[in-house]
């Protein structure tokens, strides 16, 4: 049975008061999202303009004008409008509301009769829709509008948002299918696949679910249809003399033969968690098989210590088998964003940890990495290694950028870090009629219906910098219900008690299942062992052997140049070197730092004039060396930066 086993507790169960989390949640309520929306409106003196709000005001006859912006530039406004929702769940502002109605109303007023509503070809001819779905993201932008329009709809109860997109959708269904007289297309950029699920949920309108299964079907069957749209269009290929071809949109071969992730790793991890979807809500065997080699490519062979993917600037894509270099990354965002997404639908699938492992590790580096601490500057690229000086002059890592940017005309990670930070709650729980799984260990409190009673849960943690959880149960009947709480794979020692009882529990695919009748006022104490450990990347990784990592529970360490000085690539660690472990307060709105004693080439085995000499051995001089998270890195002064680090 591939139905899913648990789904999300509802954001509005779920009260987050967390020093870790709570902290990124209020910098996207208070700064990113009223920050967006002034730049969705070009309100943003400096910046250049997003035109977003203006094409919708121009397509829906409110003022005069043309197209501008990028071909998806409506998907801003949708990112925006998603984030708002997950913020009005757990956060009701009546303001930000009638802010999002209005962006509603114009949005809507722009739709055509038939239901069409993408403002690039209301304004440039529409006799041309649904003509390069290759590149014009027509059905990219129409996922985006429908996974706001279903957020918007959960968060508020109001349906016009809602109507739109069901609007668009179903015109897109008139026109794009496997029957005769309709286009046999399906989307260059992937991401309508899961959202169409999701409608479905909501909707229970087979056509929704026919038409996300359809666009997984259909893709990359031959003949190909981007082949015959390009041959219609001129034949441009932008990808013809790439590696990857038609793979760069995953359109190359069918995706139940697919058995690798390759081309632009966004599209690429957006697609899998549709397939996951659709083989879930269709019971569909060999597309899960698909999922599950894909997933074990990508987190066996393809994937960085950080969860970050997308090894290569080039397409912004997977590349080959273990090649992940550090310093010429692109390791997007929003790719490791995606995998989330794909690990949370695989998740509710299997109930395997494996998958949340991932979640975890992708969440607390290679996603929040994407943000400064003020939440005012953002990382499109998030790189393991940086030098200053390389990514000004040497032309191949000119995207490592050494200081997060603002956020500009183009924007694709910032809304998409708005949107899962601010729904965070629900990846930490999920739940069925009578189990509750804890994913991620996050403070607070929640509340949910198990075993026919209402229960209220209330999290006590210090988690990331320290592994002990205490969970106090309420309820006003005693309830019978199981608590599954994940034991992480980076975990080798650890013990659980309930009420003050050690006892054992069984363990089944990487969770904890403890159940029993659960009274008011009872207790689960986790304690997780949190040890410094060295982390070794396996020796096909050609950049990272004699190197290790360093980790601390779920956190990745780095070093940088302002604790340890340059020149970061004559520093080595000791075999087994003893760590002192501080929290500082002050220190980066506060984290965990690791200090060692290390060591670093002798400077006075070379002079100014030499390049190459006989070696004659090595010699070393001391240093302290001082870690820091890495997802915190360059939030002081810019320098360089790396997380693997080289072995005594
Ligand atoms: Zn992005």
């Amino acid at each position: 049975m591939l139905e899913k086993k648990v789904n999300m507790l509802p954001l509005d169960d779920i009260d987050i008061q967390d020093d870790f989390w709570k902290e990124f949640m209020e910098l996207v309520r208070c700064h990113v999202i009223p920050y967006q929306w002034e730049a969705l409106n070009d309100r943003i003196e400096g910046a250049d303009p997003s035109f977003c709000m203006q094409n919708f005001k121009v397509a829906a006859g409110l003022q005069d004008g043309k197209f501008q912006g990028m071909v998806f530039q409506d998907s801003d406004v949708y990112k925006w409008l998603e984030a708002v929702a997950y913020s009005l769940m757990w956060h009701p502002d009546g303001e930000l509301e009638i802010t999002a109605d209005g962006a509603i109303d114009i949005i809507a007023a722009a739709q055509q009769v038939d239901g069409y509503l993408d403002t690039y070809y209301i304004l440039n001819g529409i006799e041309k829709r649904f003509t390069n779905l290759m590149d014009h993201h027509e059905l990219y932008c129409l996922g985006h509008m429908v996974e706001a329009a279903v957020a918007y709809y959960k968060a508020t109860g109001k349906r016009k948002f809602l109507d739109t997109a069901v609007g668009y959708v179903n015109c897109v269904y008139e026109n794009i299918g496997i029957e005769p007289g309709k286009k046999q297309g399906y989307p260059g950029h992937e991401v309508a696949e899961m959202a169409l699920v999701g409608l479905y949920g909501i909707t229970g309108d087979e056509r929704h679910l026919k038409l996300a299964k359809y666009f997984i079907d259909q893709r990359g069957q031959s003949p190909l249809y981007f082949a015959e749209e390009r041959e219609k269009n001129g034949n441009y290929f932008h990808w013809a003399n790439s590696y990857f071809k038609d793979q760069y949109y995953q359109a190359g071969k069918p995706v139940r033969e697919q058995d690798r992730a390759e081309g632009h790793a966004v599209r690429a991890v957006y697609l899998y968690t549709g397939m996951a979807e659709v083989a879930s809500a269709t019971e569909d065997k060999k597309l899960f098989t698909a999922c599950e080699r894909i997933w074990n490519n990508i987190v066996e062979k393809q994937m960085y210590v950080t969860g970050a993917i997308g090894a290569s600037e080039y397409g912004e894509a997977f590349t080959f088998d273990y090649d992940l270099p550090n310093d010429t990354v692109y390791a997007e965002t929003c790719a490791a964003i995606g995998l989330i997404f794909f690990a949370r639908r695989m998740f509710e699938i299997t109930k395997d940890s494996r998958y949340t492992d991932v979640m975890e590790r992708c969440l607390y580096n290679g996603v929040i990495s994407g943000m400064s601490l003020d939440g005012k500057k953002f990382f499109y690229v998030n790189p393991l290694e940086v030098v200053p000086e390389a990514s000004e002059k040497d032309f191949f890592k000119k995207h490592v950028k050494v200081e997060r940017q603002k956020w500009f005309g183009c924007a694709c990670c910032p809304p998409n870090i708005a949107r899962l930070l601010s729904s965070i709650g629900g990846y930490a729980y999920e739940m069925d009629a009578d189990s509750i799984f804890m994913n991620l260990f996050i403070g607070g409190d929640l509340k949910a219906v198990l075993g026919g009673n209402e229960n209220a849960f209330h999290v006590k943690t210090d988690y990331p910098w320290d592994g002990n959880v205490k969970i106090s149960v309420a309820n006003q009947k005693k309830s019978r219900f199981t608590y599954a709480v994940r034991v992480p794979g980076w975990c080798s020692t650890w013990s659980l008690s309930v009420n003050g009882k050690m006892d054992t529990y069984p363990v089944e695919n990487g969770y904890v299942y403890i159940k029993r009748e659960w009274s008011n006022g009872d207790e689960i104490c986790i304690n997780m062992e949190m040890p410094v450990k060295l982390i070794a990347a396996n020796p096909r990784v050609r950049e990272d052997i004699g190197k290790v990592a360093v980790m601390r529970g779920p956190v990745v360490y780095c070093l940088e140049e302002e604790d340890n000085g340059d020149q970061l690539q004559e520093i080595y660690i000791k075999k087994q070197p003893i760590f002192d472990v501080k929290y500082e307060k002050d220190l980066l709105e506060g984290v965990v730092t690791l200090t060692t004693d290390g060591l670093r080439l002798s400077e006075d085995d070379w002079d100014e004039k030499t390049l190459y000499k006989e070696y004659k051995g090595r010699n070393f001089k001391e240093q302290k060396l001082k870690f820091i998270p890495y997802y915190a890195w360059t939030n002081r002064m810019p320098g360089e930066m790396s997380v693997w680090i080289r072995v005594e």
